[in-house]
């Protein structure tokens, strides 16, 4: 039988630790739970939100609607010849699934070790770090239509996936609910070393024939480094995205500032790196009241201890006033802003 409780607070369930109540909150801890859940009509008319782990979330106010906790578990595991075909539910951590395929050598995954979040969130924002993203590895994922109560199976064609951007970002926004994720690893590691951090991590190491188990390491010790822990320093990761710009805008751009920090993005664009943006704007370290910059990552916005989610949102708003006054350029935030 589902529990709808009344008045909880969300203060527990967003890394950025601000205080938000929700005027319902429900777990789902089995798929065939939704569409129990939504069998009551009062549902399809409220506002609703899906939670996983809250760690790509700003609550700027109490939510005056359902939120939906997604707690559905399970880890399923196939090996077909050299692939290895991994389901789990959307209420997995995603560090622990990592985990299962990092001790079991089932390649793919090293890079990605350590986001927060839950599995069912993964392709929301097609999560990405050290140059892999969720989408090199994604099968499929099946998701509840909250308008037909059945469920859909998504292949990765069907996702839209881009740069922190799917289908479910945009055209199909707030219509799905993803219940598990599909991935294709492999037996025989293909590693992504070309980040210069990764490289030099391990070469302290003195490690030459990484092993996958080597980078998830190095990869969970860089990060550890330079992100705060959003259990001790309330926070979403990187606040904006790094803007992506034509490459003539990119050359107007570098004969100004001939130090701008960028990758190439492919297709005539170029990739700027907004913490840099910010950081030459002055904000790094900045603090604003209680909320701030980190210290060690301009594009990490964070809660310095009683921060409201509305604090948050007008220092983002400054940031990326600053940003477009001195370069020109209009900072996206990649964190889902909830009102
Ligand atoms: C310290 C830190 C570092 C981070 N580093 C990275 C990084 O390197 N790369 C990166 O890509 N991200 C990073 N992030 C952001 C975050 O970890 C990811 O976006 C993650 O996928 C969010 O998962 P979540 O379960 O917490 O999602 P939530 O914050 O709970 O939800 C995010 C969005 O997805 C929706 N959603 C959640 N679950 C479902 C579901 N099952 N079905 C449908 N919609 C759903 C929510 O409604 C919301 O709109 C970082 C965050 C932190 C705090």
């Amino acid at each position: 039988m589902l529990q709808i409780q009344e008045n909880v607070s969300l203060k527990n369930f967003n890394t950025f630790g601000v205080e938000a109540n929700a005027k319902y909150f429900v777990e789902i801890n089995r798929k065939e739970e939704l569409a129990e859940l939504f069998l009551d009509p009062q549902w399809l008319q409220t506002k609703t939100l899906v939670l996983g782990g809250g760690s790509n979330m700003l609550l700027l106010n109490n939510f005056d609607g359902l939120v939906i906790r997604i707690n559905i578990r399970g880890i399923e595991h196939r090996i077909s010849h050299n692939d290895v075909y991994i389901e789990a539910g959307a209420g997995e951590v995603w560090n622990d699934l990592v985990n299962f395929c990092v001790i079991r050598d089932y390649a793919g995954l090293e890079n990605l070790s350590l986001i927060p979040g839950s599995v069912g969130a993964s392709p929301i924002q097609n999560i990405g770090a050290y140059g892999v993203e969720l989408q090199d590895v994604f099968y499929s994922c099946n998701a509840f239509e909250l308008a037909t109560g059945s469920f859909k199976t998504f292949s990765k064609a069907d996702c839209h996936f881009g740069y922190r951007e799917s289908i479910f970002k945009n055209e199909l926004r707030g219509q799905y609910i993803i219940v598990s994720v599909k991935l294709r690893l492999s037996l025989i590691p293909h590693f992504n070393l070309s980040y210069g951090a990764i490289e030099q991590e391990l070469n302290n190491r003195h490690i030459t024939s990484p092993t996958i188990k080597d980078v998830s390491q190095v990869v969970s010790h860089i990060r550890v480094s330079k992100l705060p822990d959003p259990s001790t320093i309330g926070n979403a990761g990187s606040f904006f995205k790094n803007p992506v710009i034509t490459a003539g805008e990119f050359n107007l751009l570098q004969s100004i500032f001939p130090q701008v920090v960028h990758y190439p993005a492919g297709d005539g664009h170029v990739k700027l790196a907004a913490g840099w943006l910010i950081e030459q704007c002055g904000w790094k370290g900045k603090v604003v009241g209680n909320t701030g910059t980190w210290k060690n990552q301009a594009l990490v916005l964070v809660n310095h201890g009683g921060a409201t989610g509305q604090e948050v949102y007008t220092l983002s708003s400054q940031i990326i006033d600053s940003v477009y006054t001195k370069f020109g350029v209009t900072l996206h935030r990649e964190v889902n802003i909830i009102s």
